[in-house]
C-alpha cells in the first residue's frame, strides 16, 4: 500500500479506479469482479474523474454514464475500464 502521489496519468488512473471499484463491490480482486461482470448485463461502474469515486450499477457497455457527484457523463463500466468489451 502506498499513498497516491499527485500524478495525472490516465492509464494508471484506470487501474486504480478498477481497484477501488472491486473493493467497493466486495470482490477480492479486479479479476473476480470482471469475471462476475462478464456474465451479467448490469455491472459495477465508477466515475473516472480525478478525486471522485462515485460508483453505481451500469450496463456492461456504458462509457458515458451520469455521475451524480460531478454531474458529468464520466461513469464507465468495469468492463470498459478493463477493456474487455469493445
Ligand atoms: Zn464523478
Amino acid at each position: 500500500m502506498h499513498q497516491g502521489s499527485f500524478q495525472e496519468e490516465k492509464s494508471m488512473n484506470r487501474q486504480e479506479k478498477l481497484g477501488i471499484l472491486a473493493n467497493e463491490e466486495g470482490f477480492d480482486s479486479v479479476d473476480a469482479m470482471i469475471e462476475s461482470a462478464s456474465t451479467d448485463g448490469v455491472v459495477p461502474g465508477i466515475c473516472v474523474n480525478d478525486g471522485c469515486d462515485f460508483t453505481t450499477e451500469v450496463e456492461d457497455d456504458t462509457r458515458d454514464g451520469h455521475c451524480e457527484y460531478c454531474e458529468t457523463k464520466t461513469v464507465q463500466s468495469c468492463l470498459i475500464l478493463a477493456e474487455v468489451t469493445e
